[in-house]
């Protein structure tokens, strides 16, 4: 079990109370609307949240990952649609934190921090999904800046973000160590967010395309050296496979919480349902793989934190157990409320949908057992 320090729970409460007040009333409306939660992503902004672990030097609260895991368990236990939208937010700022130069992270880490601002992180292309290497968006150097031009899809921010992580090719034909990464401001000319993904679940949070036509971006903007792109894309998704596992988490946290409250008030057969036999079997066995699944995220974030060479590996398996967990307890707990969990009157049918996504993004789970297999077997990621 993980036991959080007095500082951390003094933070997890901060973040209930306002996902409580703030978030919860609103969760199925902004299913409905798709409304992006911008007076709460501020909200977490001010309370220092969403640069959580950004050096104190910079502005951030130089928190730990146990810290930050801990923080999108508990905002995905009231709508995983907003842990998506902050953790797009956490996640993507990590290349700078990880390749940024000092020039790079006084420029932009302050700002961000100041300004709440929004980031993206875009990786995928309509021919290149699981696939990173495959991508096809070119940066070609051109005296002290590069030109980009492609089309990413799948952006999560990627219509609200005011800075923008895109990962392009500078080598063509050198695969995987031909991919660099770039810093891309809102409103350089040729940067243009199109369609907004009309998604079955985590519908509130913001999942575009974008188009990149003749971008010029200063070198200066160039994360890392030419070429290290998909080292530091294959970084930067350990952190964000650590955050599916802890909206998993936080979900099925949600849902269970949710299906026992219901199951004790629900009355048939002349007794709460929560008293037959066959419903507790159901709860246990939710209950069950839900500490599974905290244990092991837990476990990948301490092994983040000690920047452990075991890292990937665990981030994989953490998301995809934790995910596939929150599948099914989440179907269960549709199942514990019976026509009740179908309907929008309550929350668990939301919860199903959200929980579909966590399978998918970040690597799909059959990208996420490759992982674990070839780390079995000794072979690189
Ligand atoms: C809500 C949402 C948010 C997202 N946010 C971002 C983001 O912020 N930035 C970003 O860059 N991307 C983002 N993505 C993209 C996401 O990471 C990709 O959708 C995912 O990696 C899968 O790529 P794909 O959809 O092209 O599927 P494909 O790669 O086309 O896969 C299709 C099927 O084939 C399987 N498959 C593929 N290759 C193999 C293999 N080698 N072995 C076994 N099975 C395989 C897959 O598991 C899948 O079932 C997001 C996606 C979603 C849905």
């Amino acid at each position: 079990m993980v036991e959080f320090t007095p500082e951390q729970e003094t933070i997890r409460q901060t973040v209930s109370r306002i996902c409580r007040e703030k978030l919860a009333p609103r969760a199925a409306e902004m299913d409905r609307t798709g409304e992006f939660p911008w007076d709460i992503i501020q909200e977490f902004a001010r309370a220092g949240l969403t640069s959580m672990f950004f050096p104190v030097e910079y502005g951030g609260l130089g928190k730990d990952l146990i810290t930050s895991t801990m923080v999108v368990e508990e905002i995905s236990k009231f709508n995983t649609a907003t842990a998506h939208t902050f953790t797009g937010i956490a996640s993507s700022r990590l290349p700078l934190l990880i390749a940024g130069t000092d020039e790079q992270k006084r420029r932009y880490m302050p700002r961000l921090i100041r300004e709440a601002g929004v980031t993206c992180l875009s990786i995928t292309e309509p021919k290149a999904g699981s696939d990173v290497a495959g991508m096809e968006t070119r940066a070609v150097k051109d005296g002290d800046s590069y030109v980009l031009n492609g089309h990413k899809c799948f952006a999560t921010n990627g219509s609200v973000a005011v800075l923008y992580f895109i990962f392009a090719v500078t080598a063509p034909g050198a695969g995987a160590r031909g991919i660099s990464c770039f810093l891309v401001e809102r409103g350089t000319p040729g940067l243009t967010p199109g369609r907004i993904e009309d998604k079955v679940g985590l519908r509130a949070s913001n999942v575009s395309e974008l188009t990149l036509e003749d971008v010029r971006v200063p070198a200066a903007n160039r994360l890392g050296g030419e070429g290290e792109g998909f080292k530091i894309c294959m970084l930067a998704l350990d952190k964000a496979r650590l955050d599916a596992a802890a909206m998993g988490v936080g979900l099925a946290q949600g849902a269970l919480d949710y299906a026992l409250r219901y199951a004790r008030s629900r009355v048939q057969f002349g007794q709460p349902v929560a008293e037959f036999q066959g419903m507790q079997f159901l709860f246990a066995d939710m209950a069950t793989s839900l500490e599974a699944a905290r244990a092991l995220t837990y476990e990948a974030a301490r092994r983040m934190q000690a920047r452990d060479s075991s890292t990937s590996h665990f981030c994989a398996m953490a998301k995809l157990f934790a995910s596939d967990m929150a599948m099914q307890v989440t179907v269960d707990a549709v199942q514990a409320l019976g026509g009740y969990g179908v309907v929008t009157d309550h929350p668990v049918e939301r919860m199903m949908r959200d929980a579909k996504i966590l399978q998918i993004f970040d690597g799909t789970n059959q990208i996420q057992r490759l992982i674990i297999a070839r780390g079995l077997l000794g072979k690189s990621p």
